[in-house]
């Protein structure tokens, strides 16, 4: 069934062989006869309007028949391959893969930010990255024991809306005086506050991946989205491709929940004041858009002392998330100094106050 695949550029133009993408080159390459191959990089063009999705387009239909879907049997991870790659394991899992009923149901990403380094630097910089970790067991630290690493595409989306809200609040702010007679006295203060406040929120990310969370998500942030360029198949290739599990719909739910806590906090930086007492606020949505994107994370995985642990790492700036063994003697230690640095405080007072 050789000529169903499409004469792709992302085969070997001397064998003919399927290429794979070598971040450190930042090129296609032939593993087969060493030949090297640049991807074009383009620019990144209009985002999508919401009501617009996108799957009937020329991008999409390509996507679709250059790539197919696969799923993982055993933890049901959605993964997408260029039709040119032999079949895979599960990048989670490492399972074999087997045929996704979802064939036809993906849109093309718009936009990827491209692994910027490769597996064996991926492996240095995460015991870089550890060395930044609180609470790491030393035996740990020292040598970290990495099984295996993973370079994955994770989808995610980005959306965009200018908003219009009207709050209303009441802010309340503590004083404190001395009088003459040298007592201290507090007393609370009010403050009404209500307006219209306007704000343009900018690639709000979502993740959907089936995998990672989005506090997982959150802790290997921010991806630097400037640099992300038009997808090309070419940056795939070796890499698997995480199909995205929400739909558009569903993630601009969460994209609007986090755009309403950005909007809150726009607004009370303009106070003084030390508690929110209440806050109202309805929001007005224009100008929607969103895009589609694939963002480079590595995935690590190593076992310590009988137990197997996974880190996430970005894989455009090398930052380590969680999920990291901790000390419990270390935790130990440090919650007993603050204990009694805090008790210190209280008696130190108490003594200056019978002065
Ligand atoms: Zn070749
Ligand atoms: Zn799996």
């Amino acid at each position: 069934m050789e000529n169903t695949v499409k004469a792709n550029d992302c085969s070997c133009p001397s064998c003919g062989a399927a290429m794979r993408y070598r971040p450190e080159i930042a090129k296609l390459f032939c593993e087969n006869c060493q030949t090297s191959k640049d991807i074009l990089c383009e620019a990144l063009t209009q985002k999508h309007d919401y009501s617009d999705m996108e799957k009937h387009s020329k991008k999409t239909r390509d996507w679709q028949e250059e790539t197919k879907n696969l799923k993982c049997p055993n933890c049901g991870a959605n993964v997408v391959l260029n039709k040119l790659q032999y079949s895979s394991s599960c990048p989670y899992c490492e399972s074999n893969l087997v045929s996704s009923d979802k064939q036809d149901e993906s849109i093309a990403p718009d936009g990827i930010i491209p692994f910027l380094f490769s597996d064996q630097d991926a492996s240095k910089k995460y015991v870089e990255g550890l060395k930044k970790k609180w609470f790491l067991p030393n035996k740990f630290k020292k040598s970290p024991p990495v099984e295996s690493i993973h370079g994955v595409y994770v989808p995610i989306f980005g959306f965009d809306s200018q908003t219009t809200s009207r709050y209303v609040g009441r802010l309340a702010k503590d004083h404190t005086t001395t009088n003459s007679k040298g007592e201290r006295r507090t007393y609370t203060t009010y403050q009404n506050i209500s307006g219209v406040h306007n704000s343009n929120q900018r690639d709000v990310l979502v993740e959907t991946s089936s995998k990672l969370n989005q506090n997982q998500f959150a802790q290997i942030q921010p991806y630097y989205m400037q640099k992300a360029v038009q997808f090309k198949q070419g940056f795939i290739m070796g890499y698997t491709v995480e199909h995205y599990q929400n739909t558009v719909a569903e993630c601009k739910k969460v994209a609007e929940q986090i755009m309403m806590e950005n909007i809150k906090r726009e607004i009370l930086s303009r106070y003084h004041y030390d508690r929110v007492v209440s806050f109202d606020m309805s929001t007005a949505y224009t100008n929607q858009k969103y895009m589609y994107y694939l963002v480079p994370v590595y995935k690590c995985d190593y076992k310590f002392k009988e137990k197997t642990y996974t880190t996430f790492m970005n894989g455009q700036t090398g930052k380590v998330g969680g999920g990291v063994p901790r000390s419990g003697v270390k935790i130990f230690f440090f919650v007993l100094m603050w204990v009694l640095i805090i008790a210190g405080i209280i008696v130190i007072s108490i003594l200056t106050q019978g002065d």
